[in-house]
């Protein structure tokens, strides 16, 4: 492994920390909102499981902020059976405001160019025309999810 690996791996760790911050962030600004009308051990289980879909949100746009679309309303969708339907648009706010606060962040990182941490990235465009930020296939100048392109090339 070399030194470039180890940059972009000691970044990734970095990145995910920040992002520990916004999902604990969210769960704060929604655990009192959880059904109040369940046993006692199931309001414990219900906080639980709100903690850890936030946490898994944050988790994989930390992993993949140009693919993971709609990632508010993905939460939402995880995590809203665990409110009274008097809550629920409260907490799709809160979601909504969370996710687009940690958006920001990492669209700020990226801008920065911190993401690319001086490794290798993918030579397709997304569809929003942004150059594509995956680390190619090894030996390869695309990511997986664009590898049909240099198959292409070799085809033409
Ligand atoms: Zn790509």
């Amino acid at each position: 492994m070399g030194a470039r690996d180890t940059v972009s791996e000691e970044y990734t760790a970095q990145l995910q920390a920040c992002m520990y911050q916004y999902s604990r962030a969210i769960y704060r600004s929604i655990k009192d909102l959880i059904d109040p009308y369940v046993a006692p051990e199931l309001h414990l289980e219900y906080r639980r499981a709100v903690l850890e879909q936030c946490e898994q949100t944050m988790e994989r746009l930390a992993r993949d902020p140009l693919y993971f679309a709609k990632p508010d309303r993905a939460l939402f969708q995880d995590i809203r059976r665990y409110f009274p339907i008097t809550a629920q648009a409260e907490v799709a706010w809160a979601v909504k405001e969370g996710i687009a606060a940690a958006c920001a962040f990492i669209e700020e990182q990226i801008e920065a160019g911190a993401l690319d941490g001086g490794v290798a990235r993918c030579r397709a465009t997304t569809r929003k025309g942004k150059p594509c930020q995956r680390t190619p296939l090894p030996d390869r100048d695309y990511c997986p999810s664009h590898q049909h392109l240099e198959r292409s090339k070799v085809a033409a």
